[in-house]
């Protein structure tokens, strides 16, 4: 690390803590050549997307599972190939461009929500009641799991 004063490379850390969430360190650092102190911020490079949930606990962002909660809501849908991960993809897109290190799992139930939506009409309305009691995609998949295991394949009508 340069020093801001006279430009040498020769600085050292005479002091280094971890900041608020832990998530920044805080260090003090002296030039060897004209001892100006001065501070520095360490973050980590690749910003996290942890998922908060209804329950206080965090999560990894599993782009994966939200993929496969989609792909289970348009189950025997016409809806082209590929239809749940493109919108898995978007969702994660739009969390990462929105730049929160956590989001609540509520807000990602509410976008796969609105995908759904502009994908196939009746896989929302199939599904949206029974999704917005439930605190995350597993949750989904399982009701959805056991709708099917009552009452066979859904009914195709529109
Ligand atoms: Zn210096």
């Amino acid at each position: 690390m340069r020093c801001p004063q006279c430009g040498t490379r020769d600085t050292r850390v005479i002091d280094s803590r971890d900041l608020d969430d832990s998530a920044t360190i805080r260090r003090r650092r002296e030039c060897a050549s004209c001892a100006t102190r001065f501070t520095t911020y360490e973050r980590v490079e690749a910003a996290r997307l942890v998922v908060v949930k209804r329950d206080g606990t965090r999560q990894e962002f599993d782009r994966a599972k939200l993929a496969s909660g989609l792909r289970k809501a348009l189950t025997r849908r016409p809806v082209p190939d590929g239809a749940a991960e493109q919108a898995a993809d978007e969702i994660e897109a739009e969390l990462r461009a929105a730049g929160a290190g956590e989001v609540p799992s509520s807000r990602i139930g509410s976008r796969a929500m609105e995908k759904l939506r502009e994908i196939d009409q009746i896989a929302y309305i199939r599904f949206a009641s029974v999704y917005q009691s439930y605190d995350d995609l597993e949750d989904l998949k399982r009701e959805v799991d056991s709708l099917y295991a009552t009452r066979g394949a859904p009914e195709e009508q529109s």
